[in-house]
């Protein structure tokens, strides 16, 4: 590879490159993307799983309450039947403040219950809700799998396509200069720039006389400012110069 098939080689291998990193960014953002589906579905996943426990806790909550008022109640009524065949004065006095203290306890331990079952109803409604988002965000994962799983393989395929094609085309350019280029390319990302004005279009270096006339005969010479490797296109010049203006 020689002179203008040169540059031009080494243009198509910019342009490769960007492509490749490029399908890499893209690759990356879908995975990424299809990930925070995944853990959505698994962060309400999650929370239905709390909600179950919730939910059999407050089960066995209002059990052991109903337990507790049950016995405070029947114990409410032996004392009442106690009180009831009270012989003197001071047996009914004291049977009917335990009965007082008992039928408190009682009220305590039913509204704790009704209590219980508010949160039991409540439980029971987010549970059905969540159970609905679930299903939803499962569906999502299938669905968004599908998509995802397409156009990652239709990526990486590109992704395969154009390593192989710039391995082609890195094969064919002096080693001399496919070394230069992949030094330039580790720092910057336009390797090889046109000459406009007799200058290096990206640091504005003016090119040496001796270099111009090899740049003239379609060679490339390394800028002597910035390192990037410079060709001169007379008509791309003469259109960027256009451009500028
Ligand atoms: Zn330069």
């Amino acid at each position: 590879m020689m002179g203008k098939v040169l540059w031009q080689g080494l243009k198509r291998l910019v342009e490769y490159d960007k492509d490749i990193m490029r399908l890499h960014g893209e690759l990356a953002l879908l995975a990424k993307k299809y990930q925070d589906i995944k853990d959505r579905c698994a962060c309400v996943q999650n929370k239905r799983e709390t909600l179950d426990r919730e939910y059999k806790d407050l089960e066995k909550a209002i059990a052991a309450g109903e337990l507790d008022a049950r016995s405070l109640r029947s114990a409410q009524q032996a004392k009442q039947v106690q009180l009831d065949s009270a012989q003197s004065q001071r047996e009914v006095q004291a049977l009917e403040s335990e009965l007082a203290l008992l039928s408190e306890r009682c009220k305590i331990a039913e509204d704790a219950v009704l209590v219980l079952y508010h949160k039991h109803d409540e439980c029971s409604k987010q549970r059905m809700q969540c159970d609905k988002d679930f299903e939803n965000s499962q569906t999502k994962v299938l669905e968004e799998g599908d998509v995802f799983k397409r156009e990652y393989d239709r990526r990486v395929r590109d992704l395969e396509q154009f390593e192989l094609d710039r391995q082609t085309l890195f094969a064919r350019i002096p080693p001399e200069w496919a070394q230069k280029y992949e030094r330039m390319r580790k720092s910057v990302e336009d390797p090889i720039v046109p000459v406009i004005n007799n200058c290096c279009s990206s640091c504005y270096y003016g090119v040496l006389h001796h270099d111009l006339s090899q740049l003239k005969r379609h060679m490339i010479v390394s800028c002597r400012n910035c390192y990037r490797l410079l060709y001169l296109d007379e008509q791309e010049a003469i259109e960027l110069q256009k451009a500028c203006f």
